[in-house]
């Protein structure tokens, strides 16, 4: 879908500055009685593109953070409104 056009559906006025989201993770290990971490990496790994929930995207514009299929849906409706047709009543 990341090739699909996006607009923001809180600000609505942005169509090209995005931030795709990814997970950091941090290597640690625990003592299992304790709880304690016993060891931390020094590096953060990158975990992605993630599988399973659905990508997200962070408008560069308004701060606003929300799944891929939002932008996406955002921007076809107001492509629709753009390009008028009838559409058939459900
Ligand atoms: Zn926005």
């Amino acid at each position: 879908m990341v090739d699909r056009p996006y607009l923001c559906p809180i600000c609505r006025s942005n169509r090209t500055q995005f931030d795709l989201v990814f997970r950091l993770a941090r290597a640690v290990v625990k003592d299992a009685e304790t709880g304690a971490i016993t060891y931390e990496s020094n590096t953060m790994e990158l975990l992605g593109p993630p599988r399973g929930p659905e990508r997200e995207v962070h408008c560069r514009r308004c701060g606003y953070t929300g799944a891929e299929h939002l932008f996406v849906r955002a921007a076809q409706r107001a492509d629709e409104r753009r390009v008028p047709y009838r559409r058939s009543s459900r």
